[in-house]
C-alpha cells in the first residue's frame, strides 16, 4: 500500500518493456500518472491528469492504455458500482479498498484490516482477493 514513487522514466521505460509494451509518450505519461497518485482516478481523470503534458490524447487511447495495463500486470481496474465508470490502481501491493460516499473517493485499507475465515482457506486455493468497503465518514 506504499504510494509508488518509481516515476524515474529509465524505470517506467524498464517497467514496459518488460511486459513487451513498448514505453511510447503517451504509456509512459499514464503509468507516471498512475504510479504517482492515490486517487484510483478512472479514465477521464488520468486524461485529464496527463493533458497537461499530452493535450491532444484523445479518451480511446487512455482507454486502450489502461485497460492494456491492466491486462499486463501493471494496473489494477477496480469496480466500485456497476453503474460507476471504472478506477485505475497503479499499486499491485496487496491492500483492501473503502468506497467512501460522501466524498466519492476510493481510500486504501491495509490487507490486515479484513480477515477471512480460515474455514475458506481450508477448502480453497485462494487466488485474489478483492474487497471493497462501501460506507459514509462518521463525523
Ligand atoms: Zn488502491
Amino acid at each position: 500500500m506504499q504510494l509508488m514513487t518509481q516515476t524515474d522514466p529509465n524505470e517506467l521505460k524498464a517497467a514496459l518493456r518488460e511486459k513487451n509494451i513498448n514505453p511510447t509518450i503517451q504509456r509512459l505519461a499514464i503509468l507516471e500518472c498512475l504510479r504517482s497518485t492515490r486517487s484510483h482516478p478512472t479514465v477521464e481523470e488520468v486524461k485529464k491528469m496527463v493533458e497537461a503534458r499530452l493535450p491532444m490524447i484523445s479518451t480511446a487511447t487512455v482507454y486502450n492504455v489502461l485497460n492494456n495495463f491492466e491486462k499486463n500486470g501493471l494496473a489494477r481496474a477496480i469496480s466500485v458500482h456497476r453503474n460507476s465508470p471504472q478506477r485505475f490502481d497503479g499499486d499491485l501491493s496487496p491492500h483492501h479498498h473503502l468506497f467512501e460516499d460522501s466524498s466519492q473517493s476510493l481510500i486504501d485499507i491495509p490487507i490486515e484490516s479484513v480477515s477471512i475465515d480460515p474455514k475458506i482457506l481450508e477448502q480453497y486455493n485462494i487466488s485474489g482477493v478483492e474487497i471493497i468497503l462501501k460506507g459514509v465518514k462518521r463525523a
